[in-house]
C-alpha cells in the first residue's frame, strides 16, 4: 500500500517535469482505530512526507483525546467523575472546561435532550463501555432512581478552573459530543499546517475542508436499515456531516432492540427515529445536534433544531418516513428517490 503511494508521487514528479501541465495529485489516505471507531484521514494537495508526518501527529492527538475523554479508561474524565462523587470542589484542566461549557450550552438549547450529565444512566445501560453490551436491559427501578436525581449540566458550576457539582449523583459522558469536538481539533491542526483540502472521517461522521482538486468531496449517508447509501452530499468549503442512528450500537433481547441513544425523559432508548443527519460547519455542534434531534423525534425536532441554530437536517422516523429541512433538501442527492417517502418541512 505504502509502496504504491510512493510510486504514485514519484511518477507525479516526472509528469510535472516533462509535461509542465497541472499535475493530477493523489489523495493521501490512511486510517487509525481510536475512540472506538475507524478514523480515516484524507489529505489532498500535500506531499506524501508531510501528509505522513501530519497523520502520525493526529494519531498521537486522537490517542490522547481517547484517554482524556473516555468515561471508562483511566484519564481526565474518569478523574472528573470520581471527584464529583466526593462532593468537594476541585481543579479541572482548561480543555475539559471548554468542553463542559460548550456542551452545557448545547444541552440547554436542546431542552436537555442532549444531556451529557446522564453518565450514570449510560453506564447503567452499559453503553459507556467499549464492548457492545448484551441484555437484559437494566431494571426499571435502577433507571428511575437515576432520573429522580435529575442530573443536568447546569449542576456543574465552574469558577476559574474550579469545578463544583451541585449533586454527587452526576457523571459526565461525552459519547454524543467528543467525536465531533475531536474532529474539530484535528481539522484545526491540519489548517494550522497550511492544509486546505482534507477530510477527517470518524466512522461516517466527518468534517471536510476544501475539495479534491476540481471535484468536491462526496459523502455518502447510510440507509438506517439497508447496506447502501440512501443519499450523498457534496461538501462546500468547510462542513461537517454527523449522523446518529439506532443501528450503530445496539443489542437485541427477547426480540426487542435496545440501542445507545437514550431519551433523558424516559431513561430508555429513544424510539421514534432510526437516523438523524445534521450538516453544520462545526463538528461538535453537528454531533450534539444529531443526538438531540434523534431523541426529539418527528414531532419535536423542528423546535429543537431552531433552538440549536441547526438548519440542515434529515430525520428518518421509525416507519422509514424522511423529514428534511429545505436547506438539506437542496444539498442531498437521493439514490432511489422514487422508493422513498420524503417530506420537506420548514423549521
Ligand atoms: P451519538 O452516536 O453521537 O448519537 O452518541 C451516542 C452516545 O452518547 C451514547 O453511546 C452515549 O454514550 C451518549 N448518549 C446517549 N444518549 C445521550 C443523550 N440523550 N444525551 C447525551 N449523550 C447521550
Ligand atoms: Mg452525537
Amino acid at each position: 500500500m505504502k509502496t504504491v503511494k510512493v510510486l504514485a508521487f514519484t511518477s507525479l514528479f516526472w509528469l510535472c517535469a516533462c509535461e509542465k501541465t497541472e499535475p493530477e495529485l493523489a489523495v493521501f489516505k490512511e486510517q487509525m482505530f481510536v475512540m472506538g471507531t475507524i478514523i480515516d484521514v484524507s489529505i489532498y494537495g500535500e506531499s506524501e512526507k508531510k501528509s505522513q508526518k501530519m497523520f502520525h501527529d493526529l494519531l498521537k492527538d486522537f490517542k490522547y483525546m481517547q484517554a482524556s475523554w473516555s468515561p471508562t479508561r483511566k484519564g481526565g474524565l474518569r478523574r472528573l467523575n470520581g471527584l464529583i462523587a466526593l462532593e468537594s470542589p476541585f481543579t479541572i484542566g482548561p480543555g475539559i472546561k471548554d468542553m463542559i461549557e460548550h456542551s452545557t450550552q448545547l444541552s440547554l438549547q436542546s431542552e436537555g435532550l442532549f444531556n451529557p450529565a446522564l453518565g450514570k444512566l449510560i453506564k447503567l445501560w452499559k453503553f459507556s463501555q467499549e464492548e457492545l453490551p448484551k441484555g437484559p436491559p437494566p431494571a426499571a427501578d435502577a433507571i428511575n432512581k437515576i432520573l429522580a436525581g435529575n442530573p443536568k449540566m447546569t449542576d456543574l458550576v465552574i469558577t476559574g478552573l474550579i469545578l463544583e457539582s451541585r449533586t454527587p449523583d452526576l457523571a459526565v459522558d461525552f459519547g454524543a459530543y467528543a467525536k465531533g469536538y475531536g474532529v474539530d481539533k484535528a481539522i484545526e491542526y491540519l489548517k494550522s499546517q497550511g492544509v486546505h483540502n482534507a477530510i477527517i472521517n470518524a466512522g461516517g461522521d466527518l468534517r471536510a475542508i476544501g475539495s479534491k482538486g476540481k471535484d468536491a468531496w462526496h459523502i455518502g449517508i447510510r440507509h438506517p436499515r439497508e447496506n447502501w447509501a440512501i443519499a450523498s452530499i457534496k461538501i462546500q468549503a468547510d462542513e461537517s456531516v454527523f449522523t446518529s442512528g439506532d443501528y450503530e450500537r445496539f443489542y437485541e433481547y427477547e426480540g426487542k432492540r435496545y440501542h445507545h441513544i437514550i431519551d433523558p425523559r424516559t431513561g430508555y432508548p429513544a424510539d421514534q427515529s432510526t437516523s438523524v443527519t445534521v450538516l453544520h460547519h462545526n463538528a461538535a455542534i453537528a454531533d450534539a445536534a444529531a443526538t438531540a434531534l434523534f431523541v426529539a423525534g418527528p414531532k419535536d425536532w423542528q423546535r429543537i433544531a431552531k433552538k440549536m441554530s441547526v438548519t440542515h437536517v434529515m430525520l428518518i422516523d421509525k416507519n422509514g418516513k424522511i423529514f428534511l429541512t429545505p436547506e438539506m433538501q437542496e444539498r442531498l442527492q437521493f439514490t432511489q428517490p422514487e422508493s422513498l417517502d420524503i417530506t420537506v418541512v420548514s423549521h
